[in-house]
């Protein structure tokens, strides 16, 4: 054993070689030097533990390799998203569309007018930069933007009501996955929260009966990710915009998803748009950025300008503001959905495409590989979903593939695709691998079909 400890190269031998300098010089110095210490170490581990007893210096040059790629690798990388989950909050969210990505791009690389105002040549606000076109868009006098949608709801609680009461209905007191619950936020906001009504049903009444001078905001919250059914009753927005208007108190909504489309074509009935809660008289509402309306994590409050004003000057906001790169993903985003070009943005095209159109694609994929590879891969009808907390019980027809390989089972596939270079997620269903193709874009084709080929390599 001596013997073979004696034989793992000192560091400054290693450090001579060729194979560390061209790897010093792709990933840089720190990165290699740490390498070759942990392969020392781990060498000599395994020499200890009789597992490895000649070749110690290739065992050495290959750790060295490896823990350099480990080390060198972002932690945050593309993944193919095989799940048929369209919006899925571990994924990312929104994919966003290519001319939103470019035009971030073209205004990181230099400078902007962020908060310069062009016209005086003085200071200006980066507050006005997408207001223009999103209170365009949704037809309202004013629009502010903060980091997410968590935030645009803390902001309007604590600009109307810090140490004042909210009046929510039992059936709305939510939790968002990730930690998002309105009587928690509310508290962080600095109001007192007043229930009203019970789980399943709250009416007009319940509300009148809770109103004092205290009272400065009636909150309504879209039950995103859960639905009560049976005996419920909730009350009529603008029988509630009436209550609120006549007591002098804001009525705002934290809609969630922020859906401006009529989903009513693909049977989900129950996901309100923008436009109806402005409608029927709410005035002052918030969403995500991310969810459906398929653009870059951000919070949207918008609604009459005289509430927004004082939004803007809370103080709170100077901590909840967003960077310029967002403002520019929204202002594309939103030049785009004025120009009603919606194919453009990945959320609606992966949507809207029919399940003919998800087939063609697969079998376009198929071609990709070699014939008694494709043989493995059999189509199989899906169910995918919206996901990011919108339209809980509903399912999207949609079609994918299972890959069936007679060595692995579906857990073992499974961890194979997700150690890939470009991870892979998909399903286990029944103890079968399914990749549902709604969610995979055209461009991932060929790395996919790299990796399922080295699957069956294996
Ligand atoms: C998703 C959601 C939130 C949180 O939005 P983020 O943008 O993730 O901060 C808040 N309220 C409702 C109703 C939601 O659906």
């Amino acid at each position: 054993m001596d013997n073979l400890f004696k034989q793992i190269p000192s560091v400054d031998k290693l450090l001579s070689k060729q194979f560390v300098k061209e790897l010093a010089n792709s990933v840089g110095q720190k990165i290699t030097y740490q390498s070759i210490q942990s392969s020392i170490n781990s060498v000599r581990e395994l020499i200890k533990s009789g597992t490895l007893k000649n070749n110690i210096e290739k065992a050495i040059e290959e750790k060295i390799k490896t823990n350099c790629a480990k080390l060198s690798s972002y932690s945050l990388k593309k993944v193919i998203n095989g799940t048929g989950i369209i919006i899925h909050t571990n994924l990312g969210r929104a994919v966003i569309s290519k001319e939103v990505a470019k035009h971030i791009s073209d205004i990181a690389t230099g400078y902007s007018n962020l908060e310069y105002n062009l016209e005086t040549g003085k200071r200006g606000h980066r507050d006005l930069h997408a207001e223009k076109l999103i209170s365009l868009f949704f037809n309202v006098e004013s629009a502010c933007l903060v980091n997410n949608n968590a935030a645009a709801v803390m902001l309007m609680l604590n600009t109307f009501a810090e140490n004042k009461e909210v009046i929510v209905s039992r059936g709305e007191l939510v939790e968002i996955g990730g930690s998002f619950r309105i009587p928690e936020v509310m508290k962080k906001a600095g109001c007192k929260l007043v229930e009203v009504g019970s789980t399943n049903r709250t009416h007009l009444a319940d509300y009148e009966n809770a109103i004092n001078e205290n009272t400065k905001m009636v909150l309504k919250v879209h039950p995103s990710n859960y639905r009560i059914s049976g005996f419920t009753k909730s009350v009529d927005a603008k029988e509630l915009a009436n209550l609120c208007e006549k007591n002098n108190i804001v009525f705002a909504e934290d809609l969630g998803s922020g859906n401006i489309y009529d989903l009513k074509p693909f049977n989900i009935n129950d996901e309100p748009k923008v436009t109806d809660s402005l409608k029927s008289g709410i005035k002052l509402l918030s969403f995500s950025g991310d969810k459906l309306l398929g653009v870059v994590q951000c919070g949207f409050i918008i609604g009459e300008k005289k509430y927004i004003d004082k939004i803007k000057k809370n103080h709170l906001l100077r901590a909840l503001r967003v960077d310029k790169l967002v403002y520019a993903a929204v202002e594309k985003h939103f030049s785009i959905l004025l120009k009603e070009e919606f194919d453009k943005i990945p959320v609606y095209s992966m949507l809207f495409k029919e399940k003919e159109e998800v087939k063609k694609e697969i079998e376009q994929f198929l071609t990709l590989l070699p014939p008694d590879i494709a043989k493995n891969c059999k189509l199989v009808e899906t169910k995918g979903k919206i996901g990011g907390g919108t339209t809980p019980e509903k399912e999207i027809k949609s079609m994918g593939i299972i890959i069936d390989n007679s060595k692995l089972s579906a857990t073992k596939i499974s961890n194979y695709f997700r150690n890939c270079k470009t991870p892979v997620i998909g399903r286990i269903e029944n103890n079968s691998y399914i990749l549902d193709f709604r969610t995979i874009l055209l461009e991932e084709h060929k790395v996919l079909a790299e990796n399922v080929i080295s699957l069956f390599k294996m």
